[in-house]
């Protein structure tokens, strides 16, 4: 790689994969091991070279064709063994480059073609998360994506059926799916009861040029932006976020991969910092886009020399905004704090 200039802070990629890590923003879906993928393929008598599919090679047209991925997918992950099997290989490979608080998030609707009902979807989620996290050192939370194109009467179901799952690892509810044409103003009945039962709001908003739809996500109630993006030409939303104390949940390489952003040196991160918005670095989807926390930190790095003191800034976001028990915060807080601060002292 050509470095911009000489006065370079450089990160060393396996010091950045050492450090302590929170994934607020992670696809389960977009986020399978290809060579998971290719298993459950197998298994489900699909060729298995269809899955490298999966995997965007480099930017698409726009967020719909991005989301396109996921039709080659989602067959692969339509029954409780393939699920439970997705869910903790997606864990075991995240929590090796030292992810140690994780919020994976998934649409149970899109699962249910061969008969599941969400309940079994979600127990099969659920059941992998427990066992991942007593093989691994990870702690993991999930959160529940409804799609913003199914109808408000199907989604109001989803919410009923959540309310009967009482599952300790379901924290959150996100909506997720195309921006563009199904926008907050439609979904927002559902949010507003999604709230009323309270649960922990995220919503995808402000990824494809559309400021005004972070706005009405907070005034929607969330503390927390999926992306959020677009928020930088507009001054009313960056104070709205400001104000609201939202994190952003800033997802780089998926951002130049839809387009939301058109190069890495403009990636406005550093500039909202500047700002006070609380910002966070996730991966989106880590088989889709390629990615790993790791490579979004190497490649922040590298074009906007984005440093060590700054990557503990937005780790530290995070965990504090994350949708974890007060206990888990404190555990992961403590392990960013010591561990960034002992690779800050030998490396500055
Ligand atoms: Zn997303």
């Amino acid at each position: 790689m050509k470095r911009k200039n000489n006065k370079q802070n450089i990160m060393k990629k396996h010091i950045v994969a050492k450090l302590p890590k929170v994934d607020l923003h992670c696809h389960l879906d977009g986020s399978v091991p290809l060579h998971t993928l290719k298993k459950l393929a197998i298994r489900e008598g699909i060729d298995p070279d269809i899955m490298n599919k999966a995997v965007l090679e480099d930017t698409c047209k726009d967020l719909k064709e991005y989301l396109n991925c996921f039709d080659i997918i989602i067959p692969v992950l339509q029954t409780a063994e393939n699920l439970f099997d997705a869910t903790y290989e997606t864990i075991k490979e995240i929590s090796k480059e030292n992810v140690r608080y994780l919020e994976l998030r998934f649409a149970p609707l899109l699962h249910l073609e061969k008969g599941l009902s969400v309940i079994q979807v979600l127990t099969s989620v659920c059941q992998a998360i427990e066992k991942a996290m007593n093989d691994y050192d990870i702690k993991v939370n999930l959160l529940i994506c409804a799609m913003r194109q199914h109808d408000n009467e199907t989604n109001f179901e989803l919410l009923k059926i959540l309310h009967q799952f009482e599952n300790k690892h379901l924290v959150g509810f996100d909506f997720a799916g195309d921006e563009a044409a199904f926008n907050n103003q439609k979904i927002a009945p559902v949010v507003r009861q999604a709230k009323e039962k309270g649960m922990q709001i995220t919503l995808h908003s402000g990824e494809c040029g559309c400021p005004h739809e972070v706005v009405e996500a907070i005034k929607l109630g969330a503390t927390r932006i999926g992306h959020g993006v677009a928020i930088k030409d507009n001054l009313d939303a960056l104070e709205m976020c400001l104000a609201n104390n939202i994190l952003l949940e800033m997802c780089p390489i998926s951002n130049i991969q839809t387009q939301a952003i058109k190069s890495f040196e403009e990636y406005p991160i550093k500039y909202f910092m500047k700002k006070g918005i609380l910002c966070s670095i996730n991966t989106d989807n880590r088989t889709v886009s390629n990615t790993s926390l790791t490579k979004e930190y190497m490649i922040l790095n590298h074009y906007i020399n984005f440093n060590y003191r700054e990557m503990k800034q937005v780790n530290i976001n995070a965990i504090s905004h994350s949708f974890a028990t007060p206990t888990t915060k404190k555990d992961v807080y403590q392990r960013i704090i010591t561990e960034f601060d002992s690779v800050i002292e030998a490396e500055e």
